[in-house]
Protein backbone atom coordinates (compact mmCIF):
# COMPACT_ATOMS: atom_id res chain seq x y z
CA UNK A 1 0.00 0.00 0.00
CA UNK A 2 1.12 3.23 -1.04
CA UNK A 3 0.79 6.33 0.98
CA UNK A 4 1.27 9.94 0.20
CA UNK A 5 2.85 12.04 2.60
CA UNK A 6 1.40 15.16 4.37
CA UNK A 7 2.77 18.53 4.13
CA UNK A 8 4.41 20.11 6.53
CA UNK A 9 4.56 23.73 7.88
CA UNK A 10 8.18 25.66 7.09
CA UNK A 11 9.15 28.76 8.10
CA UNK A 12 9.42 30.94 5.21
CA UNK A 13 9.81 34.59 4.22
CA UNK A 14 6.79 35.25 2.76
CA UNK A 15 6.76 38.94 1.02
CA UNK A 16 4.39 40.65 -1.60
CA UNK A 17 5.88 40.93 -5.20
CA UNK A 18 7.27 44.32 -4.11
CA UNK A 19 8.98 43.29 -1.13
CA UNK A 20 8.48 46.13 0.59
CA UNK A 21 5.69 44.22 3.01
CA UNK A 22 5.43 41.06 4.48
CA UNK A 23 7.56 38.99 6.69
CA UNK A 24 8.35 35.71 8.14
CA UNK A 25 5.37 32.87 8.41
CA UNK A 26 4.72 29.71 8.41
CA UNK A 27 4.28 28.07 4.82
CA UNK A 28 2.36 25.33 3.93
CA UNK A 29 2.08 23.75 0.16
CA UNK A 30 -1.25 21.18 -0.29
CA UNK A 31 -1.69 18.98 -3.21
CA UNK A 32 -5.46 17.94 -2.77
CA UNK A 33 -8.59 19.48 -1.26
CA UNK A 34 -8.48 16.95 1.91
CA UNK A 35 -4.92 18.14 2.90
CA UNK A 36 -6.46 21.82 2.83
CA UNK A 37 -9.48 21.20 4.77
CA UNK A 38 -6.84 19.36 7.25
CA UNK A 39 -5.16 22.63 7.73
CA UNK A 40 -8.16 24.40 8.08
CA UNK A 41 -9.29 22.10 10.61
CA UNK A 42 -5.72 21.95 12.57
CA UNK A 43 -5.04 25.85 12.88
CA UNK A 44 -8.94 26.30 13.82
CA UNK A 45 -8.03 23.92 16.73
CA UNK A 46 -5.32 25.95 17.73
CA UNK A 47 -7.07 29.12 17.75
CA UNK A 48 -5.14 30.92 15.06
CA UNK A 49 -4.84 31.91 11.15
CA UNK A 50 -4.73 31.25 8.02
CA UNK A 51 -3.81 33.09 5.04
CA UNK A 52 -4.00 31.72 1.01
CA UNK A 53 -1.67 32.53 -0.94
CA UNK A 54 -0.93 31.87 -5.43
CA UNK A 55 1.78 32.39 -6.48
CA UNK A 56 2.23 35.48 -4.78
CA UNK A 57 1.88 38.17 -7.18
CA UNK A 58 0.01 40.83 -5.14
CA UNK A 59 2.36 44.00 -5.05
CA UNK A 60 1.12 44.55 -1.42
CA UNK A 61 0.22 42.15 1.72
CA UNK A 62 -2.69 40.70 0.25
CA UNK A 63 -0.99 36.89 0.43
CA UNK A 64 0.97 37.52 3.75
CA UNK A 65 0.69 37.26 7.54
CA UNK A 66 3.20 37.88 9.26
CA UNK A 67 4.31 35.70 12.24
CA UNK A 68 0.96 33.47 10.70
CA UNK A 69 0.45 30.72 8.57
CA UNK A 70 0.49 30.74 5.26
CA UNK A 71 -1.69 28.06 2.51
CA UNK A 72 -0.11 28.62 -0.76
CA UNK A 73 -1.91 26.54 -3.57
CA UNK A 74 0.43 26.75 -6.37
CA UNK A 75 1.37 23.27 -6.15
CA UNK A 76 -2.49 22.21 -6.43
CA UNK A 77 -1.61 22.91 -10.70
CA UNK A 78 -3.11 20.24 -12.82
CA UNK A 79 -5.69 21.11 -15.77
CA UNK A 80 -8.22 18.95 -14.98
CA UNK A 81 -9.62 19.36 -18.29
CA UNK A 82 -10.30 21.56 -21.25
CA UNK A 83 -12.73 21.14 -23.74
CA UNK A 84 -12.01 22.07 -27.48
CA UNK A 85 -15.73 22.50 -28.22
CA UNK A 86 -16.55 24.85 -25.82
CA UNK A 87 -13.03 26.45 -24.72
CA UNK A 88 -13.83 25.86 -21.63
CA UNK A 89 -10.83 24.92 -19.02
CA UNK A 90 -11.43 22.84 -15.68
CA UNK A 91 -8.55 23.60 -13.47
CA UNK A 92 -7.02 23.27 -9.75
CA UNK A 93 -6.57 26.95 -8.01
CA UNK A 94 -2.44 27.13 -8.61
CA UNK A 95 -2.75 26.38 -12.73
CA UNK A 96 -1.37 29.84 -13.87
CA UNK A 97 -1.95 31.97 -16.25
CA UNK A 98 0.76 30.95 -18.40
CA UNK A 99 -0.44 27.00 -17.94
CA UNK A 100 -3.92 27.90 -19.11
CA UNK A 101 -2.83 29.89 -22.41
CA UNK A 102 -0.54 27.34 -23.23
CA UNK A 103 -2.79 24.61 -23.32
CA UNK A 104 -5.79 26.67 -24.62
CA UNK A 105 -4.02 28.19 -27.76
CA UNK A 106 -2.81 24.65 -28.92
CA UNK A 107 -7.04 24.28 -29.49
CA UNK A 108 -7.17 28.03 -30.92
CA UNK A 109 -8.34 29.64 -27.87
CA UNK A 110 -6.70 32.55 -25.38
CA UNK A 111 -8.08 33.23 -21.81
CA UNK A 112 -10.51 35.89 -21.97
CA UNK A 113 -8.91 38.23 -19.19
CA UNK A 114 -4.79 38.29 -18.61
CA UNK A 115 -2.82 39.93 -16.33
CA UNK A 116 0.48 41.74 -17.12
CA UNK A 117 2.25 38.88 -16.08
CA UNK A 118 1.62 35.17 -16.61
CA UNK A 119 2.82 33.94 -13.00
CA UNK A 120 -0.64 34.79 -11.31
CA UNK A 121 -2.57 31.88 -10.63
CA UNK A 122 -6.54 31.30 -11.06
CA UNK A 123 -7.53 31.26 -7.57
CA UNK A 124 -5.58 34.42 -7.13
CA UNK A 125 -6.76 35.81 -10.33
CA UNK A 126 -10.49 35.00 -8.72
CA UNK A 127 -10.25 36.08 -5.71
CA UNK A 128 -9.42 39.40 -6.57
CA UNK A 129 -11.04 39.32 -9.89
CA UNK A 130 -8.40 40.74 -11.88
CA UNK A 131 -8.28 43.07 -15.16
CA UNK A 132 -6.57 42.77 -18.61
CA UNK A 133 -5.97 45.45 -21.03
CA UNK A 134 -9.43 45.01 -22.16
CA UNK A 135 -11.26 45.40 -19.06
CA UNK A 136 -13.59 48.53 -20.85
CA UNK A 137 -14.77 45.31 -23.21
CA UNK A 138 -15.04 42.38 -21.91
CA UNK A 139 -15.19 43.16 -18.12
CA UNK A 140 -12.60 41.24 -15.13
CA UNK A 141 -11.73 37.67 -15.02
CA UNK A 142 -14.89 36.69 -12.59
CA UNK A 143 -17.06 37.77 -15.77
CA UNK A 144 -15.42 34.30 -17.57
CA UNK A 145 -15.55 32.07 -14.33
CA UNK A 146 -18.56 29.68 -15.18
CA UNK A 147 -18.49 27.58 -11.34
CA UNK A 148 -15.98 26.76 -8.77
CA UNK A 149 -15.78 24.68 -5.69
CA UNK A 150 -15.23 26.84 -2.52
CA UNK A 151 -14.07 25.03 0.32
CA UNK A 152 -15.20 27.08 3.55
CA UNK A 153 -13.11 27.23 6.73
CA UNK A 154 -15.86 25.09 7.88
CA UNK A 155 -14.62 22.36 5.94
CA UNK A 156 -17.82 22.84 3.41
CA UNK A 157 -16.91 22.04 -0.37
CA UNK A 158 -19.62 24.35 -1.80
CA UNK A 159 -20.42 24.48 -5.33
CA UNK A 160 -20.89 27.98 -6.88
CA UNK A 161 -22.53 28.91 -10.52
CA UNK A 162 -24.44 32.19 -10.92
CA UNK A 163 -27.77 30.50 -10.39
CA UNK A 164 -27.23 28.07 -7.66
CA UNK A 165 -25.24 30.45 -5.38
CA UNK A 166 -25.53 33.77 -6.70
CA UNK A 167 -24.70 36.04 -3.70
CA UNK A 168 -21.43 33.04 -2.88
CA UNK A 169 -20.19 33.48 -6.66
CA UNK A 170 -20.18 37.40 -6.35
CA UNK A 171 -19.21 37.81 -3.00
CA UNK A 172 -16.08 34.82 -3.21
CA UNK A 173 -15.00 36.24 -6.54
CA UNK A 174 -13.41 40.06 -5.28
CA UNK A 175 -13.31 38.93 -2.00
CA UNK A 176 -9.76 38.95 -1.73
CA UNK A 177 -9.79 34.93 0.34
CA UNK A 178 -12.08 35.98 3.29
CA UNK A 179 -14.56 33.61 2.47
CA UNK A 180 -12.99 30.42 1.34
CA UNK A 181 -10.97 28.40 -0.70
CA UNK A 182 -11.09 27.89 -4.10
CA UNK A 183 -10.46 24.46 -5.04
CA UNK A 184 -11.35 24.03 -8.52
CA UNK A 185 -12.56 26.38 -11.43
CA UNK A 186 -13.90 26.24 -14.72
CA UNK A 187 -12.80 28.90 -16.95
CA UNK A 188 -14.30 30.33 -20.33
CA UNK A 189 -11.65 30.78 -22.93
CA UNK A 190 -12.27 32.71 -26.50
CA UNK A 191 -11.65 32.08 -29.65
CA UNK A 192 -8.54 33.38 -31.74
CA UNK A 193 -7.87 33.08 -34.91
CA UNK A 194 -4.19 33.89 -35.52
CA UNK A 195 -1.49 33.80 -32.85
CA UNK A 196 -0.68 36.81 -33.32
CA UNK A 197 -2.45 40.75 -32.90
CA UNK A 198 -2.16 43.82 -34.93
CA UNK A 199 -0.83 46.40 -32.71
CA UNK A 200 -0.41 50.14 -33.14
CA UNK A 201 1.84 52.13 -31.16
CA UNK A 202 0.22 55.88 -30.35
CA UNK A 203 2.04 58.46 -28.82
CA UNK A 204 0.00 60.53 -26.62
CA UNK A 205 1.05 64.33 -25.83
CA UNK A 206 -0.34 64.67 -22.51
CA UNK A 207 -2.29 63.64 -20.29
CA UNK A 208 -5.46 64.59 -21.95
CA UNK A 209 -4.39 63.27 -25.14
CA UNK A 210 -3.94 59.96 -23.52
CA UNK A 211 -7.75 59.78 -21.91
CA UNK A 212 -9.12 61.19 -25.51
CA UNK A 213 -7.06 58.07 -27.32
CA UNK A 214 -9.16 55.77 -25.26
CA UNK A 215 -12.35 57.43 -25.19
CA UNK A 216 -11.83 57.40 -29.53
CA UNK A 217 -11.13 53.28 -29.58
CA UNK A 218 -12.97 51.84 -26.96
CA UNK A 219 -15.75 51.07 -28.75
CA UNK A 220 -13.57 49.28 -31.50
CA UNK A 221 -10.22 48.24 -30.20
CA UNK A 222 -9.90 45.08 -28.69
CA UNK A 223 -7.08 46.01 -25.65
CA UNK A 224 -6.13 49.61 -25.08
CA UNK A 225 -2.98 50.28 -22.48
CA UNK A 226 -1.03 53.15 -22.08
CA UNK A 227 2.42 53.65 -20.56
CA UNK A 228 2.33 56.86 -19.22
CA UNK A 229 5.77 59.04 -18.42
CA UNK A 230 4.94 60.43 -15.02
CA UNK A 231 8.01 62.66 -15.05
CA UNK A 232 6.43 65.05 -17.70
CA UNK A 233 5.64 68.17 -16.25
CA UNK A 234 4.09 71.06 -17.47
CA UNK A 235 2.14 70.49 -21.35
CA UNK A 236 3.96 66.94 -21.33
CA UNK A 237 2.12 66.34 -17.62
CA UNK A 238 0.44 62.43 -18.73
CA UNK A 239 2.27 62.04 -22.12
CA UNK A 240 2.80 58.55 -22.90
CA UNK A 241 2.56 55.71 -25.36
CA UNK A 242 -0.63 54.12 -25.98
CA UNK A 243 -0.11 50.41 -26.98
CA UNK A 244 -3.79 49.46 -29.22
CA UNK A 245 -4.33 45.80 -30.29
CA UNK A 246 -6.88 43.83 -32.53
CA UNK A 247 -7.44 40.20 -32.96
CA UNK A 248 -7.27 38.95 -36.45
CA UNK A 249 -10.51 38.11 -38.28
CA UNK A 250 -10.44 34.25 -39.98
CA UNK A 251 -8.27 33.13 -42.60
CA UNK A 252 -6.79 37.25 -42.02
CA UNK A 253 -3.26 35.60 -40.78
CA UNK A 254 -2.58 32.17 -42.52
CA UNK A 255 1.22 32.57 -41.29
CA UNK A 256 -0.16 33.29 -38.13
CA UNK A 257 -1.12 29.76 -37.21
CA UNK A 258 1.88 28.34 -36.58
CA UNK A 259 2.15 30.67 -33.64
CA UNK A 260 -0.49 28.31 -31.87
CA UNK A 261 2.66 26.70 -30.75
CA UNK A 262 2.86 27.46 -27.21
CA UNK A 263 6.91 27.58 -27.78
CA UNK A 264 6.72 30.22 -30.21
CA UNK A 265 4.23 32.16 -28.06
CA UNK A 266 6.49 32.13 -24.90
CA UNK A 267 8.66 35.64 -24.13
CA UNK A 268 12.35 34.65 -25.27
CA UNK A 269 14.81 34.60 -22.05
CA UNK A 270 17.54 35.99 -23.93
CA UNK A 271 18.18 39.79 -25.77
CA UNK A 272 19.03 39.71 -29.03
CA UNK A 273 19.05 35.84 -29.16
CA UNK A 274 22.85 36.22 -26.46
CA UNK A 275 22.02 38.16 -23.84
CA UNK A 276 20.48 36.45 -20.65
CA UNK A 277 17.43 38.53 -19.48
CA UNK A 278 17.99 37.48 -15.86
CA UNK A 279 21.01 40.11 -16.12
CA UNK A 280 18.84 43.16 -16.77
CA UNK A 281 17.75 43.79 -13.46
CA UNK A 282 20.85 45.22 -12.55
CA UNK A 283 21.64 47.51 -15.08
CA UNK A 284 17.88 48.37 -14.16
CA UNK A 285 18.70 49.05 -10.80
CA UNK A 286 21.22 51.50 -11.61
CA UNK A 287 18.61 54.01 -13.78
CA UNK A 288 16.40 53.38 -10.41
CA UNK A 289 19.09 54.73 -7.90
CA UNK A 290 21.30 56.50 -9.81
CA UNK A 291 18.30 58.61 -10.50
CA UNK A 292 17.84 58.01 -14.27
CA UNK A 293 14.89 57.04 -14.48
CA UNK A 294 13.38 60.73 -15.69
CA UNK A 295 16.45 60.27 -18.29
CA UNK A 296 15.22 56.62 -19.43
CA UNK A 297 11.28 57.70 -19.61
CA UNK A 298 12.11 60.23 -22.28
CA UNK A 299 14.28 58.17 -24.02
CA UNK A 300 11.67 55.52 -24.10
CA UNK A 301 8.98 58.63 -24.90
CA UNK A 302 10.95 59.61 -27.78
CA UNK A 303 11.44 56.03 -29.01
CA UNK A 304 7.72 55.80 -29.24
CA UNK A 305 7.56 58.05 -31.88
CA UNK A 306 9.97 55.23 -34.45
CA UNK A 307 7.17 52.87 -33.06
CA UNK A 308 4.30 54.96 -34.15
CA UNK A 309 5.68 55.31 -37.85
CA UNK A 310 5.97 51.46 -37.91
CA UNK A 311 2.86 50.42 -37.02
CA UNK A 312 0.61 48.65 -37.45
CA UNK A 313 2.92 45.28 -36.73
CA UNK A 314 2.03 41.68 -36.03
CA UNK A 315 2.58 40.48 -32.38
CA UNK A 316 1.79 37.30 -30.55
CA UNK A 317 -0.39 37.25 -28.20
CA UNK A 318 2.49 36.63 -25.27
CA UNK A 319 4.82 39.48 -26.39
CA UNK A 320 1.68 41.78 -26.28
CA UNK A 321 0.49 41.08 -23.16
CA UNK A 322 3.32 39.81 -20.65
CA UNK A 323 6.05 42.58 -21.55
CA UNK A 324 6.82 42.79 -17.78
CA UNK A 325 8.04 39.03 -17.91
CA UNK A 326 10.50 40.20 -20.25
CA UNK A 327 12.76 40.74 -17.73
CA UNK A 328 12.87 37.86 -15.39
CA UNK A 329 12.92 39.54 -11.50
CA UNK A 330 12.66 42.88 -12.69
CA UNK A 331 11.79 44.30 -9.01
CA UNK A 332 14.80 43.70 -7.77
CA UNK A 333 15.80 47.08 -9.11
CA UNK A 334 13.89 48.16 -6.43
CA UNK A 335 15.96 46.38 -3.76
CA UNK A 336 17.08 46.84 -1.04
CA UNK A 337 13.88 48.86 -0.13
CA UNK A 338 11.65 47.35 -2.50
CA UNK A 339 8.65 48.70 -3.89
CA UNK A 340 4.56 49.79 -3.78
CA UNK A 341 2.52 50.32 -6.14
CA UNK A 342 -0.82 52.35 -5.85
CA UNK A 343 -3.48 52.15 -8.78
CA UNK A 344 -6.62 54.54 -8.04
CA UNK A 345 -9.56 54.08 -10.28
CA UNK A 346 -11.42 57.27 -10.97
CA UNK A 347 -14.89 57.69 -12.35
CA UNK A 348 -14.89 59.47 -15.76
CA UNK A 349 -16.34 62.82 -15.13
CA UNK A 350 -13.27 63.48 -13.00
CA UNK A 351 -10.67 61.03 -14.60
CA UNK A 352 -8.28 64.38 -16.01
CA UNK A 353 -8.75 66.47 -12.87
CA UNK A 354 -8.02 63.82 -10.44
CA UNK A 355 -5.00 62.04 -12.45
CA UNK A 356 -3.55 65.72 -13.24
CA UNK A 357 -4.00 66.66 -9.70
CA UNK A 358 -2.12 63.56 -8.17
CA UNK A 359 0.96 63.02 -10.63
CA UNK A 360 1.64 66.62 -9.75
CA UNK A 361 1.02 65.75 -6.07
CA UNK A 362 3.90 62.87 -6.81
CA UNK A 363 5.93 65.24 -8.43
CA UNK A 364 5.77 68.48 -6.01
CA UNK A 365 6.98 65.86 -2.68
CA UNK A 366 9.41 64.41 -4.85
CA UNK A 367 8.24 60.88 -4.90
CA UNK A 368 7.56 60.45 -8.69
CA UNK A 369 6.92 56.71 -9.59
CA UNK A 370 9.28 55.43 -12.13
CA UNK A 371 5.90 53.80 -13.69
CA UNK A 372 2.72 54.37 -14.76
CA UNK A 373 0.18 52.76 -16.59
CA UNK A 374 -3.05 54.23 -17.43
CA UNK A 375 -6.09 51.92 -18.39
CA UNK A 376 -9.87 52.25 -19.22
CA UNK A 377 -12.66 50.18 -17.04
CA UNK A 378 -16.09 49.33 -16.68
CA UNK A 379 -18.30 48.57 -13.70
CA UNK A 380 -18.54 44.54 -12.72
CA UNK A 381 -21.32 42.62 -10.98
CA UNK A 382 -18.97 41.49 -8.56
CA UNK A 383 -19.43 42.81 -4.23
CA UNK A 384 -15.91 43.81 -3.68
CA UNK A 385 -15.35 45.05 -6.84
CA UNK A 386 -12.35 47.61 -8.02
CA UNK A 387 -13.83 48.48 -10.91
CA UNK A 388 -15.26 52.26 -12.54
CA UNK A 389 -16.39 53.52 -15.29
CA UNK A 390 -13.58 55.56 -15.74
CA UNK A 391 -9.75 55.03 -15.65
CA UNK A 392 -7.02 53.49 -13.46
CA UNK A 393 -3.93 54.94 -13.08
CA UNK A 394 -0.97 51.98 -11.82
CA UNK A 395 1.89 53.79 -10.16
CA UNK A 396 5.21 51.81 -9.27
CA UNK A 397 6.67 53.60 -6.31
CA UNK A 398 10.26 52.42 -5.48
CA UNK A 399 10.40 52.49 -1.42
CA UNK A 400 13.55 53.50 0.41
CA UNK A 401 15.15 52.34 3.33
CA UNK A 402 14.84 55.41 4.92
CA UNK A 403 11.84 55.51 7.38
CA UNK A 404 11.30 59.26 7.30
CA UNK A 405 10.94 58.84 3.70
CA UNK A 406 9.12 55.77 3.50
CA UNK A 407 6.59 56.87 5.93
CA UNK A 408 6.56 60.13 4.24
CA UNK A 409 5.47 57.85 0.78
CA UNK A 410 2.84 56.33 2.93
CA UNK A 411 1.35 59.54 4.06
CA UNK A 412 1.16 60.69 0.36
CA UNK A 413 -0.47 58.11 -0.75
CA UNK A 414 -3.09 57.90 1.51
CA UNK A 415 -3.57 61.74 1.09
CA UNK A 416 -3.81 60.63 -2.64
CA UNK A 417 -6.31 57.90 -1.82
CA UNK A 418 -8.61 60.99 -0.29
CA UNK A 419 -8.79 62.52 -3.34
CA UNK A 420 -9.85 59.56 -5.01
CA UNK A 421 -12.32 58.49 -2.39
CA UNK A 422 -13.96 62.04 -2.58
CA UNK A 423 -15.01 61.48 -6.41
CA UNK A 424 -16.72 58.26 -5.36
CA UNK A 425 -13.55 56.03 -6.89
CA UNK A 426 -11.64 52.66 -5.91
CA UNK A 427 -8.68 51.16 -5.00
CA UNK A 428 -7.68 47.50 -5.74
CA UNK A 429 -6.53 45.47 -2.80
CA UNK A 430 -3.81 43.53 -5.12
CA UNK A 431 -2.04 46.80 -5.72
CA UNK A 432 -2.47 48.66 -2.41
CA UNK A 433 -0.03 48.63 1.00
CA UNK A 434 -1.27 51.76 1.92
CA UNK A 435 -5.08 52.21 2.90
CA UNK A 436 -6.26 52.79 6.23
CA UNK A 437 -9.09 50.93 7.80
CA UNK A 438 -11.15 54.12 7.25
CA UNK A 439 -10.90 53.85 3.84
CA UNK A 440 -12.62 50.50 3.46
CA UNK A 441 -16.23 51.08 3.72
CA UNK A 442 -15.83 54.46 1.57
CA UNK A 443 -14.18 52.42 -1.21
CA UNK A 444 -16.84 50.25 -1.42
CA UNK A 445 -19.98 51.83 0.41
CA UNK A 446 -21.04 51.01 3.80
CA UNK A 447 -23.71 48.95 2.84
CA UNK A 448 -21.41 46.53 0.53
CA UNK A 449 -18.99 46.14 3.44
CA UNK A 450 -22.07 45.42 6.38
CA UNK A 451 -23.22 42.68 3.11
CA UNK A 452 -19.32 41.27 2.91
CA UNK A 453 -19.13 41.28 6.99
CA UNK A 454 -22.45 39.47 7.49
CA UNK A 455 -20.99 36.67 4.43
CA UNK A 456 -17.66 36.34 6.16
CA UNK A 457 -19.91 36.12 9.36
CA UNK A 458 -21.47 32.87 7.87
CA UNK A 459 -18.92 31.11 6.23
CA UNK A 460 -15.93 31.96 8.43
CA UNK A 461 -17.25 33.02 12.41
CA UNK A 462 -13.85 32.37 13.56
CA UNK A 463 -12.63 34.40 11.08
CA UNK A 464 -10.35 31.54 10.23
CA UNK A 465 -9.04 33.40 6.56
CA UNK A 466 -6.68 36.31 7.77
CA UNK A 467 -4.04 38.19 5.94
CA UNK A 468 -1.78 41.33 6.94
CA UNK A 469 -4.25 43.03 4.29
CA UNK A 470 -7.81 42.49 6.33
CA UNK A 471 -6.41 43.18 9.57
CA UNK A 472 -5.35 46.28 8.30
CA UNK A 473 -8.68 47.39 6.68
CA UNK A 474 -10.50 45.48 9.56
CA UNK A 475 -11.99 43.24 7.74
C1 LIG B 1 4.06 42.17 -12.87
C2 LIG B 1 2.63 42.14 -12.45
C3 LIG B 1 1.64 42.57 -13.32
C4 LIG B 1 0.30 42.54 -12.93
N1 LIG B 1 -0.63 42.96 -13.83
C5 LIG B 1 -1.93 42.95 -13.46
C6 LIG B 1 -2.93 43.34 -14.38
O1 LIG B 1 -2.66 43.68 -15.53
N2 LIG B 1 -4.22 43.32 -13.96
C7 LIG B 1 -4.56 42.92 -12.70
O2 LIG B 1 -5.75 42.90 -12.38
N3 LIG B 1 -3.64 42.53 -11.81
C8 LIG B 1 -2.33 42.54 -12.17
N4 LIG B 1 -1.39 42.12 -11.27
C9 LIG B 1 -1.83 41.72 -9.93
C10 LIG B 1 -2.20 40.24 -9.89
O3 LIG B 1 -2.97 39.88 -11.01
C11 LIG B 1 -3.04 39.94 -8.65
O4 LIG B 1 -2.34 40.35 -7.52
C12 LIG B 1 -3.40 38.47 -8.52
O5 LIG B 1 -4.35 38.32 -7.51
C13 LIG B 1 -2.17 37.65 -8.19
O6 LIG B 1 -2.48 36.29 -8.22
P1 LIG B 1 -1.62 35.28 -7.34
O7 LIG B 1 -1.89 33.92 -7.82
O8 LIG B 1 -0.21 35.69 -7.30
O9 LIG B 1 -2.30 35.48 -5.94
P2 LIG B 1 -1.73 36.09 -4.52
O10 LIG B 1 -1.11 37.39 -4.82
O11 LIG B 1 -0.84 35.04 -3.96
O12 LIG B 1 -3.05 36.22 -3.77
C14 LIG B 1 -4.01 37.18 -4.14
C15 LIG B 1 -5.28 37.04 -3.30
O13 LIG B 1 -5.91 35.82 -3.65
C16 LIG B 1 -6.18 35.05 -2.49
N5 LIG B 1 -6.07 33.67 -2.96
C17 LIG B 1 -5.03 33.08 -3.58
N6 LIG B 1 -5.35 31.81 -3.91
C18 LIG B 1 -6.62 31.60 -3.49
C19 LIG B 1 -7.52 30.48 -3.54
N7 LIG B 1 -7.17 29.32 -4.09
N8 LIG B 1 -8.76 30.64 -3.02
C20 LIG B 1 -9.15 31.81 -2.46
N9 LIG B 1 -8.33 32.87 -2.38
C21 LIG B 1 -7.09 32.77 -2.89
C22 LIG B 1 -5.13 35.48 -1.49
O14 LIG B 1 -5.54 35.29 -0.16
C23 LIG B 1 -5.00 36.96 -1.81
O15 LIG B 1 -5.98 37.70 -1.15
C24 LIG B 1 -0.05 42.10 -11.63
C25 LIG B 1 0.94 41.66 -10.75
C26 LIG B 1 2.27 41.67 -11.16
C27 LIG B 1 3.32 41.20 -10.21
Amino acid sequence: MTTTAQPTWRDEDVRGFGMAVGGPAQVLRPTSAEQIAAAFAEVAAQGGSIALRGAGCSYGDAATSKGGRVLDLSAMNRILGFDAETGIATVEPGVTVRDLWRRAIAYGYWPKVVSGTMAVTMGGAAAMNIHGKNNFALGSFGECVESFDLLTPGGEQVHCTRESQPELFHAAISGFGMLGCFTRLQIRTKRVHSGRLRVWGIVARDLAHNLQILEDLRGTADYLVSWVDLHGKGVALGRGLMHRAEQLAPGEDPPGLRYFDPVLQDVPTTLFGVVPKGWLWPGMWGAVHLRQVALVNWLKFQAGAREQRHSPYLQTHGAFHFLLDYVPRWQWMTKPGGLIQFQPFVPFAHGERVLRQIVERCQAAGHVPYLGVLKRHRPDPFLMTHAVDGYSLAMDFAVSTNRRRRDALWRLCQELADLVLDVGGRFYYAKDAVLLQSSFARVHGEATVGRFRELKRRWDPNRLLQTDLSRRLGV
